[in-house]
Parts: structure tokens; sequence; C-alpha cells
């Protein structure tokens, strides 16, 4: 009781998958940043590089992941399975560190782990992190009631949730497996918990989603702390990625008119289908932009996909760069990029608004179809795919969003806005900026046996 010492001293847990080690590796540095002290306690499987973050002391636990078998699986099936496997080894790690001189004041984990089990055990207070939007925690809340409604499970994909405007049932973030109810429940208990926090953080900012907002606020006692977009506040370039990136699109960009290039990711888990991948080729081929093509492995699943796009890779040389994983943000802010064709994770979407860039959206799963949603329909930086990808639509929708008089021209000024509203939050004085500060006095007045006031 009472050890008291200059900063406090927080355990942060991040679930080991690539769009939730990043925005929790941000928020460690941005944390650190103001006077805390940093322990990241995590899995061996997916482990971040202690040589990224020289300022934080890490601690890790062996989880018996096979990580073969779990590349093999679906989303919700590597969730499952990494819950399983980490949540007893890092109560007993927590255990041992809580032991030594270096004991923690409070735990911040990711919401994916039942953080306040942990905490419960140790009497530590917890905050979480959520990793996606305010939006689609909402939609998650709301499972039960749209059970209860009728539109869940889902009949009329195309029905409008009248309760819940803009929505439509098929843009819930949902994926779709043979397990459904069992996603359901889970995401349905990782809200009720993450309410039941000392603090809930978001990485998001002020004015982006009040609807969102007011619907947290007003279910929890926690507060609820608007911290982004981190993705801004991180000035290394590597934050923690699973992947090796390849640096030389960077110099392949400077070769580029600002704005020419059509960038397109679809982030570290979803996949592509032979027959899309074709179209989407084509369509590249046929819009006539230089184009950076991140190609992740095991992204394409067949030989001869692998094969078509050696080809393709050939053919469009003197147009095209195809790489393995690419430096996205700093992709992003070069001038040379245009346009940003993306799955929509939540990473990317807040990536593609800090550098301006207008989206062409493409969902795959989950909260994908959130986003994008709101990035057509309510912000305006973008434009969507649909849910077929052709080669035609490929190709139109490029040549709208880099140099369209229409519609194009009032997404890339929306994307202006956007970007601006967003690096105002974190500027001194900013909502942003401000929420860390009250965070911090948050966190400094909870009650924790090790934790004097500092
Ligand atoms: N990313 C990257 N290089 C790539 C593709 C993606 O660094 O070639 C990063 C991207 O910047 C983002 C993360 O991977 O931070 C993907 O997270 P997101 O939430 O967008 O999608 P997820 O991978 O979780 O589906």
């Amino acid at each position: 009781m009472g050890r008291s010492r200059a900063s406090l001293h927080l355990a942060l847990f991040p679930f080991p998958l690539q769009g939730h080690i990043t925005p929790m590796m941000q928020l460690a540095s941005l944390l650190h940043s103001r006077g805390f002290s940093i322990t990241i306690v995590h899995a061996h499987f997916n482990a971040p590089d202690p040589r990224n973050h020289p300022h934080f002391r890490f601690e890790s636990f062996a989880d018996g992941i096979d990580p073969d078998l779990v590349a093999g699986m679906g989303i919700m099936d590597q969730v499952y399975t990494i819950i399983a496997h980490c949540e007893q080894p890092l109560v007993s790690l927590m255990k041992r560190i809580q032991s030594g001189d270096e004991f923690v004041d409070c735990i911040v984990s990711d919401s994916l782990y039942s953080g306040g089990r942990v905490a419960g055990e140790l009497g530590l207070p917890w905050v979480v992190l959520r990793t996606n939007s305010p939006t689609s925690f909402m939609l998650f809340g709301s499972f039960v009631l749209l059970h209860q409604l009728g539109y869940l499970p889902v009949k009329d994909p195309e029905a409008m949730i009248k309760e819940l405007p803009p929505f439509r049932v098929k843009d819930l973030p949902i994926v779709e497996d043979n397990q459904t109810e069992r996603f359901f429940k889970t995401m349905t208990e990782v809200v009720d918990s993450t309410l039941k926090s000392s603090a809930i953080l978001m990485n998001s900012f002020d004015k982006l989603e009040q609807p969102a907002l007011d619907w947290i606020r007003s279910r929890t006692q926690a507060p609820v702390y608007l911290l982004g977009p981190l993705c801004a506040t991180y000035s290394a370039a590597n934050p923690g990625t699973m992947f090796q990136q390849d640096r030389s699109c960077l110099t392949w960009l400077d070769r580029h008119a600002h704005g020419s290039v059509i960038y397109i990711s679809i982030g570290s888990v979803a996949t592509m289908s032979p027959a899309e991948l074709v179209e989407l080729a084509q369509g590249l081929g046929d819009c006539q932009h230089p184009f950076l093509w991140v190609i992740r492995p095991g992204s394409v699943k067949s030989e001869e996909s692998v094969r078509f796009l050696d080809r393709f890779a050939d053919e469009t040389k003197d147009r095209g760069c195809m790489v393995k994983w690419a430096p996205q943000t700093e992709v992003l802010a070069h001038p040379a990029v245009g346009v940003f064709m993306s799955h929509c994770g939540w990473n990317s979407t807040l990536e593609s608004i800090c550098a301006g860039k207008p989206m062409l959206c493409w969902p795959a799963f989950g909260d994908q179809k959130v986003n994008t949603r709101m990035i057509c329909h309510v912000w305006g930086n973008g434009m969507e795919m649909g849910e077929k990808l052709e080669s035609e639509k490929v190709k139109n929708s490029v040549r709208e969003l880099i140099m369209g008089e229409k519609e194009g021209k009032k997404i890339r000024e929306k994307a202006r806005l956007l970007q601006e509203l967003a690096l105002d939050s974190l500027k001194v004085g900013g909502s942003s900026h401000t929420a860390v500060n009250e965070l911090k006095a948050h966190i400094s007045s909870l009650n924790s046996p090790n934790c004097e006031s500092n």
C-alpha cells in the first residue's frame, strides 16, 4: 500500500492482432510522452519488437498458440483462440510483476481482453482502449436491441434500421461465420464489460461521432476520453507492425506527380478471391493511373492468382508498384497519393483522414462496413465500391476521385476538411490533447492501492 514513485506506472495489454497492436503502441507512446512509465505486457504470439520502443519495459508470456494454425482461421476463431490461450498466463504474469519492485498502478487493456477480471484479481484500476470507432462500439452494444426489434439474425440486409440511422442491416459490424450467435454474445459481453471499466479510451476525435458518444456516455459511469487520431500522435515509422515493411515504394512514389497515384491495401486480415483479384487488376489496368498495391502474403490464396499477379506486375511495371507490406502512414502522407482504396479498417480510415486523402471503400466484414457507411454517407470523404468488385467501377471511381469535377471534387474537399478537424484536435488546447491531461488526472485519482496521487 502507498508505495509512491515519480511517475505513474501503467501496464498496457495489446491484443495480438495488427489492427489492435498498432493503436495500443501509439497510445503507449502518447502516454509516455505525457509522463507515464509504460510496461507492455504481451503474448509471444505476434509480439511487438522492443527495439522499436526503447522507452518501454516489455514483459511477455508463453501462450502456446500455433501461428500456422491461427493463420488458417477466420478472424473470430483467431480472437477466440487468442483469448483462450492468453488470459490465464496474462493474470499469472501480472501477479508476478505486482509482487516485485516494478509494480504497476493501473492496467490499460484492449477491450477484447477481460481486463476487468485481471484488474479485479490484482486489486488494480482498469482502463480500456477501444481500437475501433465509437460508432462501431454503439452498434456492437445494440445487438440485443436489434434482435428484439427483429433486425437480427439478418433476414433483410437492405432494411434501413430506422431506430439507428443511417445504418442498414448490411452495415452492421457482423462477422459471418458458422458461429454467429457466439459472435453476438461475445461482442455484447465486450461492450458490457467495457462500460464497467474505470475509463474508456477511444481512438477518435471530437465532432466526428457525437451520436455514438452520447449513446456510450448515457450507459456508463466511466469517463470517456477521445484521444485520437492516435496515428497522428506517433512520429516513428513503425508502431509495431507484424510484417516487414517494403520502404522502396516511397522512392517509387517520389517519381510521380502530386495526387496521381492510387494506393490499394486491404489491411492485415481481409482476403481477396481470385475473381476479385482479376477485376481489380483489370480496373487498375484500364484507369491508366499509377498504382501502389499491397499484396499481403496470404491475402491471395490460389496458386493461379499468384501466377496471374506475377504476369500483371510484369505487364504494368511502368505504371505499377506491388509490395507485400507498405509503410502505410508514410505512403498516405506522400503527396503523390491521390486516392486510397481500402477495406476501411478503423486504423486505415483514421490514417486516411489524417492524410486528407479521399477513400474508395471496399469493406470485407465487421466494423469495416460501419466505417464505410460513415465515410460515404456521413463524413463524405469517400465513395463506395459496392459489394461486387467490378473493373469498370474501379476504373470510373478512381478517375472520379482523382480528377472528377463534381462528386470527386466534393469528396476531395471533405477529406481536406476532415484532416483539418483531426489535426486541430491534437494541437495544444485541442480536444484530444486536453483529453490526455484529463485522463492523467483521472488515473492519478483512481483508488489504486499502489497509487499515491503525484
Ligand atoms: N498497414 C501497414 N502496411 C500495409 C497495410 C496496412 O502498415 O501495407 C497498417 C495500417 O497502417 C493500419 C493497420 O495495418 O495501421 C491495419 O489496421 P486496420 O484497422 O486498418 O485494419 P485490419 O488490419 O485490422 O483489418
